[in-house]
Order: structure tokens, then C-alpha cells, then sequence
């Protein structure tokens, strides 16, 4: 289809292979595995850098458009369900670790970084990190961590979002910010100590930023992991 306004300046910033306005491409992203009901988006884009999610929340700002931030689309709430159509953004192909810190601890990973991804690069290493225990191994990390979700060392640590330890994320007005040490250091390992103010992104479903980066805390693997089930 192409040819709008829209969608030319959308082409302009993320290339035509990064966009699409064709019917069979917008209904792969108006669902999801809820039973909530479908909504078509008007576009699908596909960012690979920050500065182009910078230049598509501009755009969107401007012509009062609304961003709906996409990984693997498995949550279990309808959230990435376009209920105003707009832009679906994936950031699937966003999907680089970018450090694994052994020394203090944590790792740097992009929007598209997937559970079944971040586990067997941890593995190699001796470690891992709190994993859902339920959705496919293409879900995205970082959602379930900016989404509050629980992993299988909750009991131990807390919930995910408990367990950041920095973030890189884009302002509904395009601006980049950091929040947590790596604001004003060169490591992410922790959100002090400076005023901790992720509150303003954590839970919010991307309403408030499109989280780029995002510092989380790793854990020794161990060697042999024992289950025990019971049952009456
Ligand atoms: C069978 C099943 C079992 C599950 N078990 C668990 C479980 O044990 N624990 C758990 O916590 N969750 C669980 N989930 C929920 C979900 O799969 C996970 O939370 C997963 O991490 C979500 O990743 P996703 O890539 O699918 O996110 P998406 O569905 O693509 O996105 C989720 C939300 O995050 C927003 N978002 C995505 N990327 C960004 C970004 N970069 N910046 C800002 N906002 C963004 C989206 O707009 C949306 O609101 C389960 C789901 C299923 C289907």
C-alpha cells in the first residue's frame, strides 16, 4: 500500500524495509495471545538504533500519533494491542548484550534482547539471571522487567524490577535520559546514588518511554539445579 504522509516520513527515518502499512502486516500486530480484542495498527515500523526512536517519537508528538512499543508481544494483558491504531514499534531486531560485567555484576541489554538470547549467553558464563518461568523463550527480557514481572529467583531477590540496575530510555518528547549510576558514571551498577527515579517508567506499558537500555543484575549459576514436586 505505502504512498501516505505518514508513511513516507516514517520511510524516511527507518527505511521502506522498516515499515509497512500492508493489511497482512498490521493484522500480525493488532492481536495477541489474549482474548482481548484485535486493533489494527496504521503502521508497523521497525527501529535498529536509538536515534531513530528518537526521530519516530518526535514525528509521532508532532502529528499526535500514538507508539506502542513492541518485543515478542507475549504479555498476558493485551498491552501491545494498538487500541488507537497508530504505530506499532518492534524492537526485535535491537537486540545486542551489550556488556556482561562480571566483576560488580550486571549486564547491558538492548529492547530485543529475548529470554532464550540472554540465557545462553549467560550460560556460558556461569550465570543467569531471574527467568520467567512460563512465556516462549522469544519473549523479550526487558518487558518482563520494565513490566514488573517475577522470574524463578523472585523469592530470593525480589521482582525484576527490583533487580535494575540502570536504564537508558526515550521521552515522550524524543529526549534520550539515564536514570540510576550510569548517569553519572561509566558502570551500571545500580540505581543510586542519585534520586532513583524509574518509578516514572516501571509499569507504565510504555506510556512514558521507550526503554533502550537496561541494566539488570546477574547471578552465579550453579552447577546442578534439583526440583522437587508434590502433590495430594
Ligand atoms: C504462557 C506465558 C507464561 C508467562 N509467564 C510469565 C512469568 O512467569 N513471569 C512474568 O513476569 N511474565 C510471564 N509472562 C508474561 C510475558 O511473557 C513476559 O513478561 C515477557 O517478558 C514479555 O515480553 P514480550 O517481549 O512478549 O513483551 P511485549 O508483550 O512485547 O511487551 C510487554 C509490554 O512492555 C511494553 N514494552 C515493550 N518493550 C518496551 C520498551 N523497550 N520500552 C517501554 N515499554 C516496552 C509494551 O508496550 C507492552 O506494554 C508469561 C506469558 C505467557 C504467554
Amino acid at each position: 500500500m505505502a504512498g501516505d504522509k505518514i508513511y513516507a516520513l516514517l520511510a524516511d527515518i527507518v527505511g521502506s524495509e522498516n515499515v509497512s502499512n500492508e493489511l497482512h502486516t498490521l493484522q500480525g500486530y493488532s492481536c495477541d495471545p489474549t482474548t482481548n480484542p484485535p486493533s489494527l495498527p496504521d503502521y508497523v515500523v521497525i527501529a535498529t538504533t536509538v536515534e531513530q526512536i528518537q526521530k519516530l517519537v518526535r514525528l509521532a508528538n508532532k502529528e499526535r500519533i500514538p507508539i506502542v512499543p513492541a518485543v515478542g508481544m507475549s504479555n498476558n494483558g493485551g498491552l501491545t494491542i494498538p487500541v488507537e491504531g497508530g504505530i506499532v514499534l518492534d524492537l526485535h531486531k535491537m537486540n545486542k548484550i551489550i556488556e556482561i560485567n562480571e566483576d560488580i555484576g550486571y549486564a547491558i541489554v538492548e529492547p530485543g534482547v529475548t529470554i532464550g538470547q540472554a540465557d545462553a549467553e549467560l550460560k556460558k558464563r556461569g550465570y543467569w539471571v531471574s527467568l520467567p518461568v512460563g512465556p516462549p523463550g522469544s519473549a523479550g527480557l526487558m518487558p518482563g522487567y520494565i513490566l514488573h514481572g517475577y522470574g524463578h529467583l523472585g523469592g530470593k531477590f525480589g521482582i525484576n524490577s527490583e533487580q535494575i540496575t540502570g536504564m537508558e530510555v526515550v521521552l515522550p518528547d524524543g529526549e534520550l535520559v539515564r536514570l540510576g549510576g550510569c548517569a553519572v558514571s561509566p558502570y551500571w551498577f545500580h540505581r543510586t546514588p542519585i534520586p532513583d527515579l524509574m518509578g516514572l517508567i516501571l509499569g507504565w506499558q510504555g506510556s512514558t518511554g521507550i526503554v533502550t537500555k537496561l541494566g539488570i543484575n546477574i547471578y552465579p549459576r550453579p552447577k546442578f539445579k534439583a526440583m522437587v514436586g508434590w502433590g495430594i
